[in-house]
């Protein structure tokens, strides 16, 4: 008996449980990723990890300035080079996420489908509200929303018809809660959020699950707004795990809002406080002074808190007002 003790303790230690779904390595064989504007920072990142993974990956990027000006096919090219290098498989692809679908068609012309859509290509034009053009507004709204848009357009029918899909949009702490200086990226990437949680919704009975990801790394976005030693330290590659999990086939999740950075990451979530109901009966109406007056519930998150994901479960708590406004407080 010992003996036989003892060999089963070697062959775990030499084996160890390789089969068991913890220890499993999460690998991409077979997927088709899209990476838009993986010519550096965080896409390049999220690349080179779903390559390694096994993924043939397309690597798009125009790449153009911060500002997003020009264009060059550099970036696309140096990254292919380094997954063809390191044995991958990977295509450049250098049109403006604004043409979505001819990024997508390069997917499906050199790889035969398309499984997992990473929307990442981003600009700035950061400048005061009080500054900012119209030309500003509208050069962030393109590559941010409708860049996702044409992309995840162009990617639906595939993910539909095969019963798989699944999409990263990129968001930002701009977008989630505000920034100086940056009204036209806080609209774009919480707008972003709005995509993303009506994709799940719409996606989820034909198996396309839609993420969010509020990263924050260092990269030429952030060169000069992070002090350096925290530029350096907050490495896309921190990041790139993360987002390969939500796009797993074994990772469930659909429609979430995960922040990922500095080997750190967080679900976010709409909070609702528990309330007040503003008058005491159906027949009264509700007065600016009510208002005032049961302000600090209304804003009081501390008891009674939900934390709705659906319209549908947010309508409830309005019909329990109503009821107890029919009943009489
Ligand atoms: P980055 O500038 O290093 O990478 C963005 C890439 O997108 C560039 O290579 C660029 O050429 C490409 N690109 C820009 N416009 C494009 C277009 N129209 N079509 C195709 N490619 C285009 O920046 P990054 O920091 O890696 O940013 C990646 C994403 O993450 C962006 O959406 C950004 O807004 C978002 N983000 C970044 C941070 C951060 O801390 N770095 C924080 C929040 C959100």
């Amino acid at each position: 008996m010992r003996v036989a003790h003892a060999s089963e303790f070697f062959r775990k230690l030499v084996k160890p449980t390789v089969n068991s779904t913890m220890n499993r390595l999460l690998r991409f064989d077979g997927r088709v990723v899209v990476v838009t504007g993986a010519g550096g920072g965080l896409g390049k990142a999220y690349a080179l990890l779903f390559a390694d993974r096994g993924a043939s990956v397309v690597v798009n990027d125009l790449g153009g300035t911060a500002q997003g000006d020009g264009r060059s096919q550099m970036a696309a090219d140096s990254v292919v080079d380094e997954i063809l290098k390191k044995g991958g498989k990977a295509v450049p692809n250098y049109d403006s996420v604004t043409e979505g679908e001819k990024i997508i068609e390069t997917a499906v012309k050199k790889f035969g489908r398309i499984d997992i859509l990473v929307n990442n290509a981003g600009i700035l034009r950061d400048r005061s509200f009080v500054k900012m053009t119209q030309q500003d507004w509208d050069i962030i709204n393109q590559v941010h929303v409708v860049g996702s848009f044409k992309t995840s357009k162009a990617a639906w029918d595939h993910f539909r018809k095969q019963n798989y899909g699944r999409i990263i949009n990129t968001s930002s702490v701009a977008g989630l809660l505000g920034n100086f200086g940056q009204a036209n990226y806080s609209a774009a990437k919480s707008g972003l959020v709005g995509l993303s949680n009506t994709l799940a919704k719409e996606g989820a009975r034909y198996n396309i699950h839609t993420n969010t990801i509020v990263p924050m790394a260092g990269s030429r976005l952030t060169e000069n707004i992070l002090p350096p030693e925290l530029h350096d330290a907050l490495k896309p590659e921190l990041i790139a795990p993360v987002v390969a999990w939500l796009c797993h086939e074994d990772c469930d999740e659909n429609g979430v809002v995960i922040e990922a950075a500095a080997g750190f990451a967080a679900k976010y979530q709409w909070q609702r406080a528990g309330g007040a109901i503003l008058r005491s009966s159906l027949n009264e109406s509700v007065t600016v002074e009510s208002v005032r007056d049961k302000w600090s519930e209304i804003i009081d998150l501390s008891t009674n808190a939900d934390y709705p994901t659906a319209p549908e479960e947010a309508m409830g708590k309005l019909m329990d007002a109503l009821r107890i406004q029919q009943k009489g407080l």
